[in-house]
Formats: structure tokens, C-alpha cells, sequence
């Protein structure tokens, strides 16, 4: 039997959804954003004070890594922490090798966490793979726990693996090897969600995923994944790199597949640089959604690209300000001015296209370009409002957007 013809296409593309300690993920939810800390799990207070860092940045399930019995063993500690400190987020444990036996000696971990993550490349080898991965799939229905299925191209079970390579070399024709990776993850996780279902885990608590480090791999392979399935699909370009790169990548891969409908979660796997924050994988997430207009995370600043015209760095000290202003409020904001973050607030550095985008945004400025009036009009809902000089331009135009947002986006009423 080929790979194709073991499994059978799905009829429509409509996927579960699936309730992750409250957050849902597929069927008509809008795309979720989750990410991964990098702390060492068992150090409850910085894996707890990273996790507090990522949910604030807008990350709404976390992952954690689960891999010995120090930290399974502070999984409730921090879920307790959490808790304690008011941070509601769903947290996933990630497993491999071990997962079966720290579920099986821990229970409290099994209980505490939200979601668990297993890699059916990372279950075990030869016949003790089937029966581990029962045993965790046992573990989620008893504890009524979700399950990623998540294959990553880099851990691709090798049995799997050789045993369709093998079927495809006595082929007349063998497909080229790159064409045999793809349909070997895809295989792997639904093959693996089958067998999860006839455990007795349901559809609606099944999440796949098959991540590659390649753009068009990926497409492809989501494609595919969409076609053949229902299942709720977690979306992300495995191993995605540093910086630009990193950034680019992944938008490449996911905005093609989001446009498509493909994707109910996304993660965005940035190598963080030496001394930077974890939650920019989060802002990297977030501005994806925002820029194609699928979600709404943070007010967004339209600022000019700057030109022969904005001589000094004042225009774009500014434009950063107010970028990291807005995002410092948003903890914040999100419950005092639900609504806030669908403003959108221009900074331009001249008067040449300055007023004209001002008028569209919410909020805009225009400061003085090089040559210009030392004076920056600003203007509110279209019509121009005041024009500010001065040493505190900054300042002042923080305390318009403040102002704006108290009158435009109203704290919601509180519930009897
Ligand atoms: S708005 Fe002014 S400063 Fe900005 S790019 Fe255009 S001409 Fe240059």
C-alpha cells in the first residue's frame, strides 16, 4: 500500500476544535498564538518569571519543556506561582524518550499541565515505541488532556522512515528522496493520531503538526495535511533561525499557508539573540496576524521608512518610543481599554506624506523634517488638533495617545 492510499483524503477541511485549558484551538477560533520558554524547567522561579513574561507579551499557551524528574517534579510548583500571581495561561509539557515514565511517576504534572506535546520520533525505538506512546496517550484520556502530535523533520521516526524508503525503491519509478520526506511526516503524524484515536483519545483532543526548517516544505506539507485531515493543525518553521532571518523565514511560510485558511496556532521558533527577550518569538507571532489582518494584538504604528529629509535620528527615536510605549501599556490596557488594540497611530517624518497618513490613522504626528518649522502637527480622528514644539514633543504626544485611548476605548462595564 502506498503512503497516499493509507490515508484517505478528508471530505472538507473543517477542523476540531480543541478546548486547551480553556483556550480553543481550531473550528471557527481565531489563530492562537503560543510560544516555548528556554529556561531550564526545573528552576521554578525563572521558568515561572519567563512564562509571566511571554503570557503578558500576548502568548496565550506556553509551552514548557518536561524532560527529567526535576522538572516534572516543579511543574505544580510553578502552575501554583502562576496562579498565585493572577497569570492564566494554559501550560504544555514538552516530551521525549521519557514522557510515558515522568507521567507515569509524577501525577501531579500530568494533572497540573494543559496540553502535552508528544513526538512520535522521540517515543521510543522498536516495539517499546508503540507501547510508550500508549501509555501516553492513556495518560491524556485519563487525565482528559489534549495531545500535540508534533513531527519535526529533524526527529522523524527512522523505522517509519526506512520502511517507505524500502517501499519505494522496489517502485519502477521511486520518488526523489525530498518528496519521500515530505510525505514521511505526514504519514508519521496522522498515522500517530490514528492510533491515538483508537486508544480512545477523541478527534476534538487531537492538535498535529509536522515542522520543517524549509518554506516551501512546509507549504507543502500543510497543504496536504489540510486536505487529508480535520485536525486541528499548530503551524510553525522549525529551527527558524536568528534576527532577520528567523523573522522573514517563518512569515514567508506561515503567511502563505494563513491566507489559505491553514493554521489554528501558530509558534514562531526564533533562536533569541544573546541578551534578548524570549517574547519576541510572541511580537514576531503577533504582527504576522495583525499585518494580514487576521487578529489584533497591539495599536499599530504606521511610521515612514525616513529619507534625505529626516537628517537626525529624532524620527526614529521617536517612532520606537511610541512602538514600545504602546506595547508596555498593553498588559494593561487589554482588560482597562478592551478595543485599544485596533488604534493605529502614525509617525512621519516630514510634512510631505506626515499629514496625509496622520489623517488616517487615529492618532499621527508629523515632526519637522530637516529645513522645516521646528513644529510637529498632530492630528485625531482626521481633523488637525494641535501642533506641538518644543523640548518634549515625545512626551506631549504620549500624553495625546493616553487621552485618546481614556475617551475612545472605555473601560468595559463591571459584571453584577
Ligand atoms: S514622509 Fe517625509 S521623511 Fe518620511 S519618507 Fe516621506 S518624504 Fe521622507
Amino acid at each position: 500500500m502506498s503512503i497516499s492510499e493509507a490515508i484517505p483524503p478528508a471530505s472538507n477541511n473543517a477542523r476540531h476544535a480543541v478546548d486547551v485549558g480553556g483556550v480553543i484551538v481550531g473550528g471557527d477560533a481565531p489563530v492562537v498564538v503560543q510560544s516555548m520558554t528556554n529556561t531550564d524547567t526545573a528552576d521554578i522561579e525563572g521558568t515561572t518569571a519567563q512564562i509571566i513574561e511571554l503570557a503578558d507579551a500576548g502568548s496565550e499557551l506556553v509551552r514548557i519543556t518536561v524532560n527529567n524528574n526535576e522538572a516534572a517534579a516543579a511543574v505544580p510548583h510553578i502552575a501554583e506561582r502562576l496562579q498565585i500571581r493572577n497569570v492564566r495561561v494554559p501550560i504544555v509539557g514538552d516530551f521525549h524518550f521519557n514522557g510515558h515514565k515522568l507521567l507515569a511517576e509524577h501525577p501531579a504534572c500530568a494533572e497540573t499541565l494543559d496540553k502535552y506535546r508528544i513526538n512520535p520520533g522521540n517515543v521510543g525505538r522498536g516495539a517499546k515505541k508503540d507501547k510508550q506512546f500508549a501509555e501516553m496517550i492513556e495518560f491524556a484520556c485519563r487525565y482528559n488532556k489534549p495531545v500535540r502530535i508534533g513531527v519535526n523533520w529533524g526527529s522523524l521516526d527512522q523505522a517509519l522512515l526506512a520502511e517507505l524508503l524500502d517501499d519505494n525503491a522496489k517502485l519502477p519509478e521511486p520518488l526523489p528522496l525530498d518528496e519521500m520526506m515530505r510525505r514521511a511526516v505526514i504519514h508519521s503524524a496522522l498515522q500517530s493520531a490514528a492510533q491515538a484515536e483508537q486508544l480512545g483519545l477523541p478527534a476534538n483532543k487531537i492538535i498535529i503538526s509536522c515542522k520543517t526548517s524549509k518554506v516551501q516544505d512546509l507549504v507543502t506539507i500543510y497543504q496536504r495535511l489540510a486536505e487529508q485531515s480535520h485536525y486541528a493543525l499548530h503551524l510553525g518553521l522549525t529551527e527558524a533561525g536568528m534576527g532577520s532571518k528567523g523573522i522573514v523565514a517563518s512569515t514567508a511560510a506561515l503567511s502563505v499557508l494563513l491566507q489559505q485558511g491553514i493554521g489554528d496556532t501558530i509558534r514562531i521558533s526564533l533562536t533569541p539573540e544573546p541578551g534578548g527577550s524570549r517574547s519576541k518569538e510572541v511580537q514576531v507571532a503577533q504582527e504576522i496576524l495583525q499585518s494580514m489582518g487576521l487578529r489584533a494584538f497591539t495599536p499599530m504604528v504606521i511610521a515612514c521608512p525616513g529619507c534625505g529629509r529626516t537628517t537626525s535620528t529624532y524620527f526614529q527615536q521617536l517612532a520606537e518610543d511610541i512602538q514600545a510605549y504602546l506595547r508596555e501599556q498593553m498588559p494593561h490596557w487589554r482588560n482597562s481599554h478592551p478595543g485599544v488594540e485596533h488604534m493605529n497611530v502614525a509617525v512621519m517624518g516630514c510634512v510631505v506624506n506626515g499629514p496625509g497618513e496622520s489623517k488616517h490613522a487615529n492618532i499621527g504626528i508629523s515632526l519637522p523634517g530637516t529645513g522645516e518649522r521646528p513644529v510637529a502637527p498632530v492630528y485625531i480622528d482626521g481633523q488637525k488638533d494641535v501642533t506641538l514644539k518644543g523640548d518634549d514633543i515625545a512626551g506631549e504626544f504620549k500624553a495625546l495617545v493616553d487621552s485618546y485611548v481614556e475617551r475612545n476605548y472605555p473601560a468595559a462595564p463591571a459584571r453584577a
